[in-house]
């Protein structure tokens, strides 16, 4: 039989990572004698949940097996030995299911594309899972059988892949070793089949963590064969194992647009348009705002100080310009995570004439007595309006790769003619 096994919520800020987890129990279901179908798949869920870990990401894979019982022993003892069970928010769930089953799959299915948009409360999964008598494992709270069920049901019309790639369990938690340029070498000879390997703009290697989990570093691409040669070119401390999953990242899934809501929620992600009603303003730290009028009303966007250069972009808007704004909602404001430009708005400035006879700028003769040449003797009565230049070019803008979240899609994976791509 086929069952979808999906895993959520088995780490802390402290340690560990549902990947690694998952990676452990098909090694020790594949040793059983189980068969692993297909490419497991990492799915990012709605990143602005307040109580996940940053990523939000929950983990499924379809196994062959005689035995589902074996397969349910074999998980629980996984996660009694690898997940954060000590750790307060660390409530890990499981979930078994038998991938014919039409029924239960097309629940999942609608269940999956509001987790990764929406916010779920953990009664909705635990109902599912009563209804359908899905076998699953609760640690705790076992708030990871909303990802560990979304996971599962997950469709995705776009998909990218990622290589994620382990540490020896006794180096968890140390400094990673790890030589920076043969990452930035990685990204020029597979780029862009490859990407967000590095962030050429602030010279850093973004795709290797800081966090103390047991992953080392994680490429990402559309190309399985880039992946790889990226994989071969960096040189790392010693690599324990690694795994590929086919995911959601990469692929704006998390965004909804404006035509399909009534109002803005908060903590969910939109694509919204609209006109800019204020000038940016700055705050201390660097972060950069502007007002919008939308559809809804007056709306507040932020491109926040890890923005870097983006908000250079962000800085030259003006009143009247039309904008298209891709981010999520939170208290009350749009953190940019892409901005496309429509059109500028035409700014005049109020200037002294030109000379008709020799192309230079009169003269003021004083207050309300017009302007004078005093080579030429030419003579204008009133100032004139000019045309600034707005150093701003329309087309769509995307925060560098060191801000950017799992879920938004690069541009360089977007069709899109007028696109400005920070690498
Ligand atoms: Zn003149």
């Amino acid at each position: 039989m086929r069952f979808w096994i999906g895993i959520d919520d088995t780490d802390s800020r402290k340690g560990m990572c549902t990947t690694y987890l998952s990676r452990i129990l098909i090694e020790k279901l594949e040793k059983a004698g189980n068969r692993i179908l297909g490419l497991p798949r990492l799915i990012r869920l709605n990143p602005n949940i307040p109580f996940k870990t940053r990523g939000n990401g929950a983990v499924s894979f379809l196994v062959e097996t005689e035995d589902i019982s074996e397969v349910i022993d074999l998980s629980n003892e996984t996660v009694l030995e690898l997940a954060e069970l000590n750790e307060e928010d660390t409530d890990p769930g499981l979930v078994f299911i038998d991938a014919e089953n039409d029924d239960i799959m097309n629940v999942l299915y609608t269940f999956s594309q509001r987790a990764i948009k929406d916010v779920i409360s953990l009664d909705e999964a635990l109902f599912i899972i009563g209804k359908y008598f899905i076998p699953h494992l609760k640690y705790k709270r076992g708030r990871g059988l909303i990802g560990a069920l979304a996971s599962v049901g997950a469709e995705c019309e776009d998909t990218t892949i990622e290589l994620l790639a382990y540490r020896k369990r006794e180096r968890f938690g140390k400094r990673r070793e790890y030589d920076p340029d043969s990452f930035f070498l990685a990204d020029l000879l597979t780029y862009p089949k490859t990407f967000d390997t590095v962030d050429w703009g602030n010279e850093e290697v973004v795709c290797v963590p800081g966090s103390p989990d047991p992953v080392l570093f994680g490429i990402r691409g559309d190309d399985i064969n880039a992946v790889l040669r990226a994989f071969e070119t960096v040189k790392t401390e010693k690599i324990d194992r690694y795994q590929i999953f086919v995911t959601n990242q990469g692929t704006d899934m998390h965004l909804t647009h404006e035509d399909d809501i009534m109002s803005l929620l908060e903590s969910r992600s939109y694509i919204l348009s609209g006109v800019v009603v204020e000038e940016p303003f700055e705050i201390e730290g660097g972060h950069v705002f502007f007002m919008m009028e939308t559809k809804f009303g007056e709306v507040k966007c932020a491109a926040f100080e890890p923005t870097k250069q983006f908000r250079n972009i962000i800085r030259k808007l003006r009143k009247g310009d039309r904008v298209i704004v891709y981010g999520a909602y939170k208290d009350g404001t749009i953190n940019l995570e892409k901005i496309r430009i429509e059109s500028l708005a035409k700014i005049y400035r109020e200037m002294n004439p030109l000379c008709p006879e020799c192309g230079k700028r009169m003269e003021s003769e004083g207050k309300n007595k017009g302007f004078r040449c005093r080579k030429c003797r030419t003579k204008a009565e009133e100032k004139v309006l000019v045309e600034v230049e707005r150093g701003l070019e329309p087309g769509i803008y995307e925060v560098p790769p060191s801000a950017r979240r799992h879920l938004s899609k690069p541009l360089i994976r977007m069709d899109a003619e007028d696109r400005h791509i920070f690498r």
